[in-house]
Formats: structure tokens, sequence, C-alpha cells
């Protein structure tokens, strides 16, 4: 790997870049040895030679003397092939009335390729055989008790090398003891394994192992898989009978060439490291990370786990979190878990180790192959460090950087459930909206670091036990919370130095508190009891109007789940659409049909509505191909580009911003911000704006927010960031 890119790659688990050696094996076939291994000329003399030079290697490397060392297009194609070759061959002894176990077991953290292809050979022949899981420690080993306790039935036992998210490597002398005997067909995926583990196949009783050239230097589309002699087989593929009729279709020769040259650098002693520096460098990383997210927790032992992994989680922050930082830093880490929302779906693997849900779902994970260098490694230390800088200036950690100041309102979110905060950057002052649980110390966390106080904590009745999550911000916030928690929102205002009266029409008049140029108050509705509406926006100049009285013009209203119609329907409430109406109208009334509304909720990614603004955005045609983003802005003059990324995020990345543009930098978590001003400013709505992000996810939403508002001269970049910039 070099470092003459500026992306650091720390996701190898997933794949890894082509070395340059595979690349000249692969090259030298395409254009030199590219006869068809079957021609009987001397071109596909030539080309067979190349691929059984390859296996040789791999053979040798293996010691898979003791059985068929097959070309497949990848490790997903091995474990078929040995799951369906064994199904057969337990579905044939049965039908010949031996006696033969019909478990299928595999370990809980097997890559899915496995269990899945169990489920589908399973329901594909019609077997109807059991399929178990073997449970594995906090640590992620595999239960030999229970794999003892159910080796009597068992048919197969698939059991992994290496694990691919956290690096555990498996007992197999623990498991192979147990096996020894026994009649059970035995797979071992090795594909975390090879190169980084010494594996000598025939050493073992495995029956089948299987490895994907990817993962270690060559290209994708080349594997290996490793079938014993005595093991059954049934090829897969039928065709022109290649591979000794094993697996036909013309062979991937310029892949098994590479995959050749990757597996004979391995033993030259310079191309790769050894465990030890691996060990170090992996050491090396983890002070780096360590030192830049205090408090970071180790999900898998370092001391069981492969030298080239570390998975960690950060208390507070989401895979999700990290994962764009990272990016932003053109880092490339992989999240341990599918993140497509804020509330990530946890990784099963720390889930079948029963870590803590928080950790399963907030994991990450760096990996990088054994032919890194040390330079490379100092370069991700120095990278992952300014990341840690990124986060303590804007608060997502605490540090001793100075803070970029919140102001304005800001959503956060945990699934589809909201809280808002309103703040002030000249008075430093905070109002809380909302509370979650699930954020609460984020909130603390995030307002101490600002140094702000909290006026106000309020709810308008939209989430459980506001109360008790409302008490315990108080508690985390303990002397920056300045406001009245003793009963509701009058007593703050009551108590607050700058309380005072907020003319919202000619007919009404409310208590509130202003914060700097703004104001907050409560509004009560005659036609939703309990439900408060909180009202934030401008104080107009006092001349406007000479009285005691502060003349204003709401911004945002805070309306819970008034006009929640989902959240209504999955709580079931009484709320029909015509009480609906009647409550819309009596807060129309009071403050006018431009006022942004905020939700509770927010299951379609809305962010904020206004009344009577419902018609939904053709996603498509507010879309600008990455490819078009120039030719679009030299037809679009005047085009604000609007990156919607987190700060944290913005804080790190460095793009080259399209000539004749100007760029704004608007998170998604601040986006009502610039709705507001963008609607009020263009009254036209002629200037055209156009969002980014660092995948086209997040400006997707803000397109269609805005386009939902009125705005057509509103549009996004598809594939953002990540492809504009390539
Ligand atoms: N097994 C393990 C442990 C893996 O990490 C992977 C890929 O991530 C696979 C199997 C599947 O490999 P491929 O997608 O190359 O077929």
């Amino acid at each position: 790997m070099s470092i003459s890119s500026r992306v650091i790659y720390l996701d190898s688990n997933a794949t890894t870049p082509v070395m340059p050696l595979a690349l000249e094996a692969a090259r030298a076939v395409m254009e030199d040895d590219y006869g068809n291994p079957s021609s009987v000329h001397s071109s596909g003399i030539q080309a067979k030679a190349v691929m059984e030079h390859a296996r040789k290697t791999a053979c040798d490397l293996l010691g898979s003397e003791n059985g068929k060392l097959l070309f497949v297009s990848g490790a997903t194609e091995g474990i078929q092939t040995a799951v369906f070759s064994t199904l057969l061959a337990l579905r044939d002894k049965l039908a010949k009335g031996e006696k033969v176990g019909t478990d299928l077991l595999y370990g809980a953290t097997e890559h899915k390729a496995v269990p899945e292809s169990l489920h589908h050979w399973n329901q594909v022949l019609g077997l109807n055989f059991n399929i178990i899981a073997i449970p594995v420690d906090h640590a992620g080993r595999h239960d030999l008790a229970f794999l003892k306790a159910h080796l009597a039935t068992a048919g197969l036992v698939c059991t992994m090398a290496a694990n691919n998210e956290t690096g555990i490597v498996t007992d197999l002398a623990g498991i192979e003891a147990l096996l020894v005997d026994h009649p059970a067909y035995w797979l071992v995926d090795g594909v975390q394994a090879l190169g980084k583990l010494p594996l000598k196949l025939s050493q073992h009783r495995i029956d089948y192992s299987l490895f994907s050239g990817h993962k270690l230097y060559a290209p994708k589309g080349i594997g290996l898989l490793y079938v014993h002699k005595d093991a059954p087989f049934t090829p897969l593929l039928a065709g022109g009978g290649q591979e000794g009729s094993l697996r036909s279709g013309t062979e991937n020769v310029s892949g098994i060439a590479a995959l050749g040259a990757v597996l004979e650098a391995l033993s030259d002693g310079h191309t790769f490291r050894d465990h030890a520096t691996l060990e170090k460098f992996r050491l090396r990383l983890l002070d780096a990370v360590k030192e830049a997210f205090p408090g970071l927790i180790l999900n898998a032992p370092l001391a069981q786990s492969l030298p080239t992994t570390l998975n960690f989680s950060v208390p507070g922050l989401t895979s999700k979190e990290l994962l764009d930082l990272f990016d932003a830093a053109d880092v490339r880490v992989s999240a341990g878990s599918a993140c497509s929302a804020a509330k990530a779906q946890p990784s099963f693997v720390l889930q079948a180790m029963d870590l803590p849900e928080w950790q399963a779902a907030s994991a990450v994970r760096m990996s990088f192959g054994p032919a890194v260098t040390e330079d490379y490694i100092e370069e991700a230390c120095r990278r992952i460090r300014v990341c840690g800088d990124a986060l303590r200036k804007t608060c997502m950690v605490t540090g001793d950087i100075e803070p970029l100041p919140a102001e304005g309102v800001i959503q956060l979110s945990f699934g589809a459930a909201c809280t808002w905060i309103v703040a002030d950057s000249a008075s430093k002052q905070c109002i809380v909206i909302d509370a979650l649980p699930e954020l609460i110390e984020r909130i603390a966390k995030y307002v101490r670091c600002q140094t702000y106080t909290v006026a106000a904590i309020v709810g308008t009745g939209s989430h459980a036990q506001q109360d008790q999550t409302n008490q315990a911000l108080a508690n985390l916030l303990a002397d920056a919370y300045t406001g009245d928690l003793s009963s509701d929102f009058s007593s703050t205002i009551a108590s607050h130095k700058s309380a005072c009266a907020l003319q919202l029409s000619p007919t009404l008049t409310l208590n509130g508190i202003t914060l700097g140029e703004k104001f907050f108050a409560q509004l009560n509705l005659v036609n939703a009891k309990n439900k408060p509406v909180f009202l934030f926006g401008d104080c107009l100049a006092d001349d406007i109007k000479p009285s005691q009285d502060k003349s204003v013009k709401t911004n945002f209203a805070f309306c819970g789940d008034l006009f929640d119609t989902k959240n209504q329907a999955e709580n079931k409430m009484p709320q029909n659409q015509q009480a609906m109406n009647v409550i819309q109208a009596e807060l129309k009334s009071y403050i006018g049909e431009d006022t942004l509304l905020c939700a509770a909720h927010d299951f379609d990614k809305r962010l904020v509505t206004m009344f009577d603004h419902d018609t939904e955005c053709c996603l498509e045609s507010a879309t600008v191909p990455s490819a078009k983003l120039h030719e679009f802005i030299a037809t679009h003059p005047g085009t604000i580009l609007v990156d919607v990324r987190e700060p944290y995020e913005q804080q790190l990345s460095h793009f080259d911003v399209p000539e004749g543009s100007e760029v704004l930098h608007v998170p998604l978590t601040r986006l009502a911000n610039g709705v507001e001003r963008w609607l009020k400013q263009n009254e036209s709505k002629t200037t055209p704006i156009l969002f980014f992000c660092r995948t086209g996810g997040r400006s997707s939403q803000a397109v269609q927010c805005l386009r939902r508002l009125g705005y057509e001269n509103a549009w996004h970049i598809a594939g953002g960031l990540a492809l504009w910039q390539h």
C-alpha cells in the first residue's frame, strides 16, 4: 500500500487493492499469455502453464497435498460448492439407510455466506435438516462444550479460521480435537486467515476450506476451494469440463496468475510483514484512536485476534458518525454494523458475543493488510488524531480546543424520534425541547463543552416519561441548567432574568423569555390539552411597536406530534383528521402560515414542514449526476452549493469548489435554519441551491425538504463528494 494517494485505506478485511506484482502478473496474462488453457495450441499450453504454476504455489503454501485445490470465483462459491456437496452426500447416505448425523452446525459469528448457503441448499434440496448456530463467548470463541454436546447428531460443522469483523482467531485445534474421530464433515472458512496465519490444510482433518483472492491483494473474482481427498464432491457448475470436470467454465487465468504471484510473494521475506511487526503497527493505531476518542472500548481482545484488525466502540458516538468523520479525513474504515439510520442496526457478530447493545450498534472496524508499511501506519495515526481534534472542536467530545459556537435550531434524532435544541451564541444560552433519554448524555456534554447554560428544558408531551428524562438531563447539566424544573415552563419564565411579554399578534400576548435577539414562548392551544406548542423566533425592533411588550415574529413552532398522522396511528391516538384540522386552524391563527413546524417524530425524514405543504418531491428530477456538476453550475449561474455534512466532517475535508459557485455549510441537523433563511431571502425562489454530502443520502433529504416547501430551484448531487471528487 502506498501513501501517494490521499486515501488511507483501513478496510482490508472487506477487500484490498491489487498489489503491483499481482497487477503485473495479471497484465502479462491479459497481454501475452491470453490463450484459453483448454486449447491445445501453444498459446493454450502457455496459459495452462501459468495456471498450474499458480496452483502449485498455492498447494505448497497451504499444504493441500491431501486433497484437490480448485480455482473458483471466490469464497462464496467455495462455500456453496462445499455445502451443496455435503448435503447431497448426507442425503444419499440417508437414502441408503446409513445412520448419519444431519444437523448442520455453524459458528454464530460466521460470515453470512455460510448460514445463508446452509439455508438455501437445505431448502432447494428439500432436506429439512436442522441448522444450528454454535454460540460464542464474550471473546468470540466457539462454545466447545455446546459443540461437543451436539456432535452426536451433526452432519456438517462450519467454523471460520478468523472472523472478518473482529479478527478473532478460532481455536481450530480445540474443534479438531472434538472432531477427530467423528464422521461429521468440517468446513473451515479460511478467508481472513490467508497471509496472516499459518494454515497447513493436510495436517488437519479439514474436509473443505476456501479463500478469496481480493482479501489478499489479488483481484476480485478469484478464489480457492480445497476439498480433502475423502470428502464428497459434486460440481456446482457443469459444462466444458475445466478443472478436471470439477468446476466448468473457462478459467480466470489473469486472476489466477495474480493470486499465484501474491502467494509466491508471501514467502519472499520482504513483501509482507511478520506477525510481530503487524502487532506493533496495530498497537500504534490503537494508541492513536485512544488519544482521539477518550473512553474507547475494544470489542475484541487483542491477544486473540488477527494483528491486522481493531474493532472498537466509542461511548456517545454511533458507527455512522465515526465512519462519516473518518471518511471526511479520507480514512476508510468500516462500520461493524449496518448504519443507514442514526439508530444503527447492531452487528450480529458483536450481538452473538453478547456485548452491550450500544457497543454492538456503534462498532467501528479498522483493518489493514499484511503488506502495510510503517509510513502508511504513521500517516493513518496522524489522520486519526486530526479526526479527534475535529470532534473536540465541534463538541462531539469534550476537549481543550475552543469550540465552534452553537447557533439557531438543532435537530438531534434517535431513530424516528427527535429532540430539538435552540441556541443563541451571543447570550450563550440554549433550550432543549423533547429530550430523549438516549440523547441526554450527548446533550449535556455538548452544552458543557460549549460553556452554554440551558435556560429551559421543555416537552410537547410526545415522548414517554418526559418529566423523568427532563429531570435526568437537569441532573447531568447541574449548574449549567438555569431553569426551574419544579413545575412547568411558566415557573422558568418567572425566574428567568430576561422574561418578557411577547406580542404575537394584535390579539395575543404571551409570556416568554428572550435569548439574545430571539424569543421562546409556550403556547397552550384550546383544542389540544396538555400538548403545548413552543414558539421560537425573532424579536422585532422595539421601535416597530413602542410599547413594553416585545413585538415578535415566530419562525419555528415545536409542535410535538400534533400533526403527525403516522405516530398517531401507531400510538392509536384518537386524533382524527377533523380534530387535527381544528388544531391546525387554531395554531395557524396565532403563528401564520410560513412558520416552520418542528415535530417530535420524523418517520419520513421530512426534517421540517409547514402548513399546507404536502406535495411530494420527485427526487429523480431534483438530482444532478456528479458527472454533470460543472455543466449544471455553468447553466445555473449564482448556484449556492450547500454542504449538509456535520460540522466535524466539514472541519476535515478539503475539496475543490467548482469555479463560479459559493459553498455554504449547513449541516442536516441544522437545516431548519437554512430553510428558514432561504424561504425568506429568496421570495422569488430563483437562486439555485445545490446540496451535497458524502454519498448523496443526506443531501437527498435536504432537497426534498426544500422542494416540499415550494422551493423548486433546489437540487442535490448524486453520490455526493464520494463521486464528485473522484
Ligand atoms: N468469509 C469471510 C470470513 C469473509 O470475510 C468473506 C468476505 O467478506 C467471505 C467469506 C465471502 O467472500 P467473497 O465475497 O469474496 O466470496
